[in-house]
């Protein structure tokens, strides 16, 4: 099975503004120029991107793809229905339609998801992602954050969240690294996603501890959801064999997620 481990297909109908963007101007929440764009957007607007970026996906030869479903139950909703009749499966992590922890919400958006992913703790006050991550856990479902994606984060704070995995780690340093890996976190790298805004993910530091390292293509509105470009991008870049390559976008994430699908 092919996965694609880490997409944001909402975003896929925006067309990227001339102007250079840092990544917090782009994509945090809640004022970044996506978030602002998907306020703005009709409903069809936003399926029918998500229809284009899941044909990439189908074409390319993916099963299944690990979306960070941004808009609270209404944004599962739209995604499940722009799927429906579809091949591929999805893996979907819902996020609370505002950046505060509601009991309720969450316990209504993990009975229609297979769990939550989040920002950044950077854009979250941390008690409340706290909160939900806690409230992630009592239910057994999947908590994910981005991780030091443009700037260092506290790694322990980010780990005491108990994720099953992180995306990017860009800044994260050596010791960050090894911590992740003592702790059998897994960790999705988006190179191609990364290069937009002038980063690099450490793949060859990742391998060198063997940490569990997956591939995903990130925001759809900057990179299509191909991920075989995505693995040829990280052979050629980083020198990574095809078969470990490989085993990034099949073997690892079906040892992590195959219970979900
Ligand atoms: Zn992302």
């Amino acid at each position: 099975m092919i996965f694609n481990c880490h997409t944001h297909i909402g975003d896929a109908f925006i067309k990227l503004p001339h102007k250079k963007y840092s990544v917090e101007e782009l994509v945090a929440p809640p004022h970044g120029y996506k978030h602002v764009m998907l306020k703005k957007a009709g409903r069809e607007e936003i399926i029918n991107g998500m229809k284009k970026a899941m044909e990439v996906m189908e074409k390319c030869g993916a099963h299944v793809f690990i979306d960070f479903r941004e808009g609270g139950k209404e944004g599962v909703e739209i995604l499940k229905e722009a799927m429906r009749g579809r091949r591929i499966k999805a893996i979907i992590l819902s996020r609370p339609a505002s950046m505060e922890y509601n009991e309720k919400e969450i316990d209504s958006l993990l009975d229609i998801s297979h769990g939550i992913g989040l920002s950044s703790i950077s854009d979250w006050d941390y008690e409340e992602a706290k909160a939900i991550a806690e409230h992630v856990a009592s239910r057994k479902k999947i908590f994910a954050i981005h991780a030091s994606e443009d700037k260092r984060e506290d790694i322990g704070k980010i780990l005491d969240l108990s994720p099953m995995f992180l995306i990017h780690l860009c800044k994260a340093n050596e010791d960050d690294i090894k911590e992740v890996v003592r702790k059998g976190i897994g960790v999705v790298v988006c190179p191609r996603a990364n290069a937009f805004f002038g980063l690099v993910p450490p793949v060859n530091i990742l391998l060198e501890y063997k940490a569990d390292i997956m591939l995903g293509t990130d925001n759809a509105m900057i990179v299509k959801p191909d991920i075989m470009e995505e693995k040829k991008y990280v052979m050629r870049k980083f020198g990574v064999s095809e078969e470990k390559a490989n085993e990034m976008i099949s073997a690892t994430p079906e040892k992590l997620f195959g219970k979900f699908i």
